[in-house]
Formats: C-alpha cells, sequence, structure tokens
C-alpha cells in the first residue's frame, strides 16, 4: 500500500477515543447500548456480546430476544424487554447478529432505526444490502474473511490475499464503516481515506464467541458517541490487548477475554 493508505493507531491515540464520564455525567448520558443476539440454538452468543458491551463505556445495555435468561442469570444489570428492538425503548446504538440464527426481521427492525448500528455473524447475511446502504445513521460491519467473502460473493482465499482490497470493497458497496477481522484487524470508511490496521490480538483469539465480545464492545463505544470507525479501532485494540492478557501464553475462552477488558482499558489510559 502507498504512504498514508494506513494507520495504525498506538496506545496514545486509543487513549484520547476512551469515553470517559463527566463528573456529572448519568447512565443515560453515557449512552444505552442495544443487543438483538442470541437464539434458542446459540443462546451464549448474547451472553457474551452483552459482556463485551458492557465493558465498552456505555451506561447501561438493553437486551431483546430470545435468550433473556441465560443473559440476565450471567448479568443481573442488564435491562431486559419483551418487545422488539423499534419498541424496546431509547437507545444510542444497536448490536444485531451474533447467534440471530434466521431472524431476518429483527435485522431488518434494527436496520430501520435512526441510530448508529454494528451488523456482525447472522446478521450480515441477512441483512438487506439496500437496508444497509439507504441508513441515515453511521452502520459498521464486522465479518471475518468467511462472512467478508459470503457478501463480496467471491471464495474465502480471495478475501485472505486481498485482505485490503476486500475490505475498502465491502465499505463502498454497503456505504458502510466496515472492520474485517482476523490475525490483524482492518477498519475502512465508505468514504475512502486511510485504513485503520490492529495487531494488538493474538491467536489464541481464534476460539468460539471471540467475535460475539468484540461486537458488544464496539457497540458500547458507538453508543458513548464514537464515530464508526474510531469505535471499530479502539474496540479492536481493546480486544486485542485483552486477548493477550486474558491467554498470556496458553488457551483463553471468549469469556475470559471479556473479564481481561478493564485491564486493557487500565493500560491504554
Ligand atoms: P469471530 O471469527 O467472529 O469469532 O471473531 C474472532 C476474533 O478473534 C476477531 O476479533 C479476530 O480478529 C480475532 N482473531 C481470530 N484469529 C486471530 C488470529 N490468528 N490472530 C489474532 N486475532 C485473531
Ligand atoms: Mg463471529
Amino acid at each position: 500500500p502507498a504512504e498514508g493508505e494506513l494507520q495504525s493507531p498506538q496506545h496514545a491515540d486509543v487513549a484520547r477515543l476512551l469515553p470517559v464520564p463527566a463528573a456529572e455525567s448519568d447512565k443515560y448520558r453515557r449512552g444505552v447500548v442495544g443487543i438483538a443476539a442470541g437464539s434458542a440454538r446459540y443462546p451464549g452468543a448474547a451472553v457474551l456480546a452483552v459482556s463485551g458491551a458492557l465493558r465498552g463505556g456505555a451506561g447501561a445495555v438493553r437486551y431483546v430476544g430470545p435468550a433473556k435468561e441465560a443473559v440476565i442469570a450471567r448479568f443481573p444489570e442488564t435491562l431486559v424487554s419483551d418487545q422488539g428492538p423499534a419498541k424496546a425503548g431509547r437507545v444510542q446504538a444497536w448490536v444485531v447478529g451474533p447467534g440471530a440464527g434466521d431472524d431476518a426481521a429483527t435485522v431488518a427492525e434494527v436496520l430501520a432505526t435512526d441510530v448508529p448500528v454494528l451488523l456482525d455473524a447472522d446478521g450480515l447475511r441477512l441483512a438487506a444490502r439496500d437496508a444497509v446502504r439507504g441508513r441515515t445513521a453511521p452502520t459498521l460491519m464486522t465479518p471475518h474473511a468467511g462472512e467478508a467473502a459470503a457478501l463480496l460473493g467471491v471464495r474465502r482465499e480471495e478475501v485472505e490475499s486481498a485482505r485490503l482490497a476486500a475490505v475498502r470493497e465491502l465499505a463502498a458497496v454497503y456505504r458502510a464503516t466496515v472492520l474485517l477481522k482476523g490475525s490483524t484487524t482492518l477498519v475502512a470508511d465508505a468514504a475512502g481515506g486511510a485504513v485503520r490496521v490492529n495487531a494488538t490480538g493474538t491467536s489464541w483469539l481464534a476460539t468460539a464467541g471471540s467475535g460475539d465480545v468484540l461486537s458488544g464492545l464496539a457497540g458500547s463505544l458507538l453508543a458513548a458517541g464514537l464515530s464508526a470507525r474510531d469505535a471499530g479501532s479502539t474496540a479492536a485494540y481493546l480486544h486485542g490487548l485483552a486477548g493477550r492478557f486474558a491467554s498470556n501464553g496458553a488457551p483463553a475462552a471468549a469469556h475470559d477475554v471479556a473479564s481481561q477488558l478493564p485491564e486493557a482499558w487500565r493500560d491504554v489510559r
């Protein structure tokens, strides 16, 4: 890539972006993040997305979906709703898709809102391209290489051999900010400009549920007011560090990564 095409934020760059509550702040001013995730088959994806969201800087996490009992059992501070996203109450950003199965209606409902949306996992597959392109608020898509390949209609190897081109093309085609996951994470805006590269992670992060933690974390940063590009790159940075702390050279589970997010945050500040 030519000079200026890539940016690699460092500790100090990330520290400036972390949302710290003002002395007179309250939970609503800090932002409420909505999580629409999980299914009877994948209840744990909802729990892990909430685990990341609770450590992402928003003042409250609201959950809608079929995994309420599992979410509340693990995280009693979560606000739960029996309504769909449109009627769940005000949120400043939505995360939709982790473990969502085939619930296309919920994905469409979230995309129809006027707040920032993070689209991950099943949500990427279920979202209508025009529903994403037509959004007025920012959209952050977080595919891994396989999901990116499916969206572009190419083979996974083609994405893996040209990741920079793939992330840019997806951002342009969907008019969204795209965070391409993998051994490094790339974040591209629809408008072009420099692509942010994150390499704080470790291959121990290649574990089930790891991406669900990232989606909740990034959604929480969106709710706290960061742009899609800043939320994506900051989440990738903290998630990678937390992965290193959780692993320290040994296998770690996704929920261990979530538990290390406060330590990663302190390390950056
Ligand atoms: P997902 O595939 O949705 O579970 O997301 C996996 C998460 O782990 C993403 O944040 C990836 O960037 C990260 N990850 C996966 N494999 C690696 C790797 N080999 N090195 C560093 N991070 C990785
Ligand atoms: Mg995933």
